[in-house]
């Protein structure tokens, strides 16, 4: 049992000035596994003090100050590598593999990046009739989900360090370990006392304290559209700039000349990775008419290659979903899916033998028409949907017909068609061909998937205030 009841303020960790604590579950055992503090207004005032009492250092502190503590993070993070896949195995119910291979690397990844991104930033810029400064935005609120407990919370905190801004966390309460691993971590990186503090607490204490807080000048928040609504309208009362990371129900392309089974493999590992609780998933595939029979038989052919089960059994590759509230949506969504469109495989209820722990069916429907709820809501679960398509453009426009915007798939041969699909998918993000990730490519949504971008050095950005200066001396 984890229990760590302390929030850490000013460069230390201190106790609640309340007493009220949150469970925390464990989603494949179904049992309370730790017990944080539930913060109150007082801690979070706390917090916005000693933010405040460090901006004036830590926002002029120079890039070689900032790259020395980020490395020193990055140092820290390294060595505990063993428990952060231990802790998030526990609290997400992540299986093993994916928390060495996806968890781990991500949050890792952001660290190490921003210090090649502010090696390279330029902080000052002579524009002819103007110099350029790009300055710290001030006190930065970080509230964050809990599907990605260190990826989240890392790109945020890395790239406000690399800006000089002082910041407050608020890491989802179901799954606020892993945070707090990097909250320990960043302690001994010898950043400034007030430079990092994190509050735990619950979204309506904790979270809405922060976006109505008038000490906070910026809100970076990940998480659903109708938090990020809510934060918005409360933001609006102190003029704070808002990022918002929210939802997705992103398209996956598949051209006449893909290979079937690259086709399958995308669609799958989009549907299984994170047990679907992934904000940039691909959920609508759409595939050539004439190509239906041969990528469901394929589809259902590699399915077993995602074994469902308990996230500590070696070969696990998807776990349970991460609470019994996820549960009960995923369900309700395949009851609605069973109505509109054709079940290929899986349904409600929970895979045999897995009776205890918060466990779905991997859930396949097909002939879906893509204004269905299942093809145009985000379900974060295990489930897809199957469209066809006769025309590519009928295909680019099914794709970009829905409200989010934050990814997109292209799955081909044609250079010129990927480029033109890559192109024409209204999101953030593209990945064509299964490519690899680079960190310091932007993150971000268009449309209701949000607003502004993370990763790299356009995360940066949102960190900083611009400012002209016409006439400086030079
Ligand atoms: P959520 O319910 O919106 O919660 C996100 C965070 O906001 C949590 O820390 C939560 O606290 C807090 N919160 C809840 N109510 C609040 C309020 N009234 N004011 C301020 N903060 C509040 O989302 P979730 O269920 O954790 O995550 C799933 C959603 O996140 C999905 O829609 C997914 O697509 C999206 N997501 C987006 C991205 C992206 O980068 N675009 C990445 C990951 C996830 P508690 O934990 O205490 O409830
Ligand atoms: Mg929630």
């Amino acid at each position: 049992m984890r229990k760590q009841i302390k929030h850490y303020i000013n460069g230390e960790w201190v106790e609640s000035t309340g007493s009220e604590t949150i469970d925390v579950i464990n989603p494949a055992t179904e049992e309370v596994m730790g017990k944080i503090s539930s913060g109150t207004e007082e801690d979070l005032d706390k917090a916005v003090k000693a933010a405040r009492a460090a901006f004036p250092a830590f926002s002029r502190s120079t890039k070689e100050e900032r790259i020395q503590w980020l490395n020193n993070i990055v140092e820290g993070y390294e060595k505990r590598k063993e428990e952060f896949i231990d802790v998030m195995t526990d609290e997400l119910g992540s299986p093993l593999t994916v928390s060495e291979e996806v968890h781990y690397p991500m949050g890792l990844g952001h660290f190490k990046q921003a210090v090649d991104s502010l090696a390279e930033f330029s902080f000052s810029e002579d524009r002819g009739g103007h110099t350029l400064l790009k300055e710290s935005i001030g006190v930065s609120g970080l509230i964050t989900p809990w599907n990605f407990p260190t990826n989240q919370a890392s790109t945020k905190i890395a790239s406000a360090i690399a800006a000089g801004s002082p910041v407050i966390l608020k890491p989802a309460s179901k799954t606020p370990f892993a945070a707090m691993m990097l909250a320990e971590i960043i302690d001994e990186a010898g950043l400034p006392k007030g430079a990092f503090n994190l509050v735990n607490g619950s979204g309506s204490d904790i979270g809405n304290g922060i976006s109505s807080h008038p000490g906070i000048d910026f809100v970076s928040f990940t998480g659903s559209g109708a938090v990020g609504e809510k934060i918005m309208k409360n933001g609006a009362e102190t003029i704070k700039k808002v990022a918002l990371e929210l939802g997705g129900k992103s398209p996956i392309v598949v051209l006449g000349d893909a290979d079937v089974k690259d086709a399958a493999k995308t669609a799958l590992s989009n549907m299984m990775t994170n047990t679907g609780q992934v904000c940039s998933a691909g959920t609508r595939v759409f595939i050539p008419q004439s190509m239906k029979q041969s990528f469901e038989e394929m589809i259902l052919d590699l399915l077993p290659t995602f074994p469902v089960g308990d996230p500590w059994k070696e070969g696990i590759a998807t776990g349970p979903l991460v609470s019994e509230d996820q549960w009960d949506t995923v369900q309700s969504y395949i009851e609605k899916g069973k109505k509109e469109a054709t079940l290929l495989v899986g349904g409600t209820g929970k895979p045999e033998g897995l009776d205890t722990g918060y466990y779905a069916k991997p859930t396949i429907f097909t002939d879906v028409s893509n204004d269905s709820v299942i093809a145009q809501e985000e379900i974060f679960g295990p489930v897809t949907t199957i469209i066809t398509y006769d025309d590519l453009e009928d295909a680019i426009e099914m794709a970009n017909d829905n409200v989010y915007g934050l990814a997109g798939y292209v799955v081909g041969k044609d250079p010129e068609t990927l480029r033109y699909v890559a192109s024409n998918i209204r999101a953030g993000r593209i990945k064509v061909n299964g490519a690899e990730t680079d960190f310091n490519g932007p993150f971000g949504g268009y449309k209701q998937s949000g607003i502004g971008r993370e990763w790299g050095d356009f995360g940066i950005e949102e960190y900083l205030e611009i400012k002209s200066v016409h006439g400086m001396p030079k």
